[in-house]
């Protein structure tokens, strides 16, 4: 998860976070996919959520591995 979270990193989407207006790369748009977010960068998301972003990671593992046992994408 943590290298795949890297190397989607440094893919850049034409998305932009709808809070900093940062430029959304392949991993903020999976983790906004995953919580059926407005476009939202990690840090924004994090905040959201009220977590670091270590955290939210975290959080994200669990919620995605959930999602998979149940056959969602
Ligand atoms: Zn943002």
């Amino acid at each position: 998860m943590a290298n795949m979270r890297e190397t989607k990193m440094q893919q850049w989407t034409e998305w932009h976070c709808h809070i900093c207006k940062k430029r959304l790369n392949k991993w903020d748009e999976r983790c906004c996919n995953a919580l059926k977010e407005r476009p939202t960068c990690e840090k924004c998301l994090a905040a959201k959520y009220n977590k670091t972003i270590e955290e939210f990671n975290q959080y994200l593992d669990e919620w995605l591995h959930i999602r998979e046992c149940q056959g969602g994408k």
